[in-house]
């Protein structure tokens, strides 16, 4: 049977409950300030005893706590307040910690202040409230990741704006948060709070204190993040989003329960008592379960509405992304080495509206064309720096994968020769890429165009070639993850103003792990006329099948022709096979671009060509690494083993398999089992 013996208890037991699904709040100083101390058996420690446990259960909804006890020199003051975007639970419980620690920090001491960080604690003998109070502070920087900046007049706006916003506020509640645009893909967010007993200017007062604390280096600079805790208020930025919605705009607290009907005075032992009791009980008993279906009620409402706002949040859709992704490819967790995530401070989070108003709303007029992913769109910011935007709808389930894999991968790489992610935009029904943007768009687009094909002469193929190779080097075997691309073709090397090449899309990218050297799928995704025969016809893949996609590339590079644009070639030859015949016959010059026209140097373009068919050879361990590749290119003196015919053309990957679907670009062979 339940027996409760107040309404009081019952509070604290469902205080306690909920207490305990809480997380433990952040504890970030404190400050045992004045010269007074008390003794443990007077008057003012049991005076601030009581006052200490009834903070939790009587601090208000909005998180504000004012209360005294005691009489005369015993009396003892206290203020606690939570920060303006938790909910009361979690705020209870940051109280409750605090009125703890601050016992534990300060013994004996007649007046001390704790800061955590999500709600602040002090008492005093003297009064303290209605008043503004500033020292002592406690401040402290980001120095974990920070560089100094020069960015102090977007964090001085925005700190103006905050402070006159939260000092706007009513009694109950004084906070704001908010953002300024710091670099093109920095912002500052910044959170300030007053006590809400202070007025509307000693808040500001209070603000402005709080500013001339901000560390800065010696030679005056900021860092990207910072706190400041005054007794009064505090302030806090960061390069990241750190802070949820302030609680005014959640629903209002529910109505208080009802009160419960006053017991009846004790009565006789008579049956007809009994009934009475059996009545009172069953009406006490129902009150009570509805006090609390409707408190487990709102509990429920109000951790919905605050996991849907921390879903939508950038910050941690980014992390969400990423953590879907590992589940969905396990094989890579025990590869990755502590590799397997990405955070907001490695890849900067852009506000839609910035992209929005780049792209002109994304625009047919700034569309730069359109990949497996979705449209791409060329956006100018407000300073004047060109971006590209990759734009996925949420429907598309396959542009999703790609994207996760994109913003894992591409965020941890960077090099010259590889196209660089600048930030990302996760806003509800929007996913973007945000990337540098390149003025001469994609290879294919000059390569295989009669007009522009004559831009490129020898020397610039060779410095793409050259470059193409060493961004596939950087993937397979000098950066932090070994890389494998597998979807290398001319559309996916972009080409920046002064047609350097930078490798691009690594929606099919996979990481490998230390010793891992091959892997399998039964779900071959690639370009026609670009799969290694492995790949294509087992579904192995590994540096090797790259290699075979760059040897293809070189080939097109020279010959400024499509290796799967069968009506180019007789009897369905592929450019593979007619590279084979020529170098046989010593013809190798003849599938050379006639737009080279006399640009080219006859050993360099022989020597490409001999390269190329060294990467295309059917076995993959016959193929050159990449770094022997490079060295391959960069040198005259190395001599080139014989290529071996390449027999492997798309036809026999037509015929070996009877189940299969193609799409114009992309290969999907379903039969393909592991091994
Ligand atoms: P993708 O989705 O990567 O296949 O891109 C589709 C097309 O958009 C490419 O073939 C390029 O023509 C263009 N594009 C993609 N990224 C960029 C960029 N960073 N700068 C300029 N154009 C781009």
């Amino acid at each position: 049977m339940l027996i409760i013996g107040s309404w009081r208890q019952l509070f604290f037991i469902v205080v306690v409950v909920v207490g305990l699904l809480q997380p433990a709040a952040a504890y970030i100083g404190h400050s045992c300030h004045g010269s007074f101390n008390y003794s443990n058996d007077s008057r003012y420690k049991a005076n601030l005893d009581t006052l200490l446990s009834s903070v939790a259960s009587d601090i208000n909804y909005y998180g504000f706590y004012n209360s005294s006890y005691g009489e005369n020199n015993d009396t003892v003051n206290a203020i606690a307040f939570c920060r303006g975007d938790v909910g009361i639970d979690t705020c209870r419980v940051c109280v409750n910690q605090s009125s703890a620690i601050i016992i534990e920090k300060c013994p004996n001491k007649k007046e001390a202040i704790v800061w955590y960080d999500n709600c602040t604690l002090r008492y005093s003998y003297r009064s303290i409230f209605h008043k503004m109070e500033t020292s002592p502070p406690f401040a402290m920087s980001n120095e974990h990741n920070a560089s100094n900046v020069d960015q102090i007049e977007s964090l001085t706006t925005l700190l103006n704006r905050l402070k006159d916003k939260a000092a706007s506020g009513d009694s109950n509640i004084k906070f704001a948060t908010g953002n300024e645009q710091a670099l093109a893909f920095r912002m500052f967010f910044a959170l300030v709070q007053c006590t809400p007993d202070l007025s509307k200017h000693q808040c500001i007062d209070c603000l402005d204190g709080a500013a001339t604390w901000i560390p800065r280096s010696s030679n005056g600079q900021l860092n990207w993040g910072a706190r400041v805790n005054l007794p009064s208020c505090n302030l806090r930025f960061e390069y990241y989003i750190f802070y949820g919605d302030n609680i005014m705009d959640a629903p209002p607290p529910p109505p208080p329960p009802p009160q419960p009907p006053s017991p009846p005075p004790p009565p006789p032992e008579t049956k007809k008592n009994g009934a009475l009791v059996a009545i009172s009980t069953s009406v006490s008993s129902f009150v009570v379960l509805a006090l609390l279906g409707s408190s487990i009620y709102y509990y429920w409402r109000r951790k919905r509405k605050e996991e849907e706002d921390r879903e939508n949040r950038q910050d941690v859709q980014l992390i969400n992304l990423a953590n879907d992704r590992i589940l969905n490819h396990p094989y890579e967790i025990e590869n990755l080495g502590g590799e397997n995530g990405v955070n907001s401070q490695e890849l900067p989070l852009i506000q839609l509206d910035i992209i929005q108003a780049a792209t002109q709303h994304f625009s047919e007029e700034n569309k730069l064309g359109e990949g497996g992913f979705g449209p791409v769109y060329k956006g100018t910011l407000e300073d004047g720096k060109e971006i590209a935007v990759k734009r996925l709808s949420r429907t598309s389930g396959q542009g999703l994968q790609e994207f996760k894999n994109e913003v894992i991968l591409i965020a941890k790489l960077q090099h010259r020769n590889l196209v660089r992610l600048l930030g990302c935009c996760l806003d509800r029904n929007e996913f973007l890429l945000i990337y540098e943007y390149m003025p001469n768009k994609s290879l294919d687009l000059f390569l295989f165009d009669s007009t522009k094909g004559a831009h490129l002469d020898w020397k610039t193929r060779l410095r793409i070639i050259h470059g193409i190779a060493r961004g596939i080097l950087y993937l397979h075997e000098d950066s932090r993850l070994r890389i494998i691309h597998r979807d290398l073709k001319t559309s996916n090397i972009l080409l920046d103003h002064e047609m350097n090449p930078k490798v691009s899309d690594f929606g099919m990218a996979r990481i490998f792990g230390g010793n891992q050297i091959e892997a399998n799928t039964n779900r071959v995704v690639g370009t026609y006329g670009y799969m290694a025969p492995e790949y294509a016809m087992r579904g192995l893949f590994s540096i090797k099948s790259d290699v075979y996609s760059f040897g293809v590339l070189l080939l097109e590079i020279v010959s400024g022709k499509k290796n799967n644009n069968l009506y180019h070639f007789e009897h369905g030859q592929s450019l593979l096979t007619f590279a084979w015949k020529l170098w046989c016959e010593n013809e190798g010059l003849e599938m050379m671009d006639p737009l080279l026209g006399q640009s080219f140097v006859a050993e360099e373009v022989l020597k490409c060509i001999h390269i190329g068919l060294l990467c295309v050879q059917d076995d993959p361990a016959h193929r050159p690494t990449m770094s022997y590749v490079v060295l391959m290119l960069g040198s005259d003196s190395i001599t080139l083993p014989p290529p071996a015919q390449p027999v492997f053309s798309f036809e026999t990957v037509q015929s070996s398999q009877d189940n299969k679907t193609s799409s114009n670009n992309v290969v999907t062979i379903s039969n393909v089992s592991p091994r």
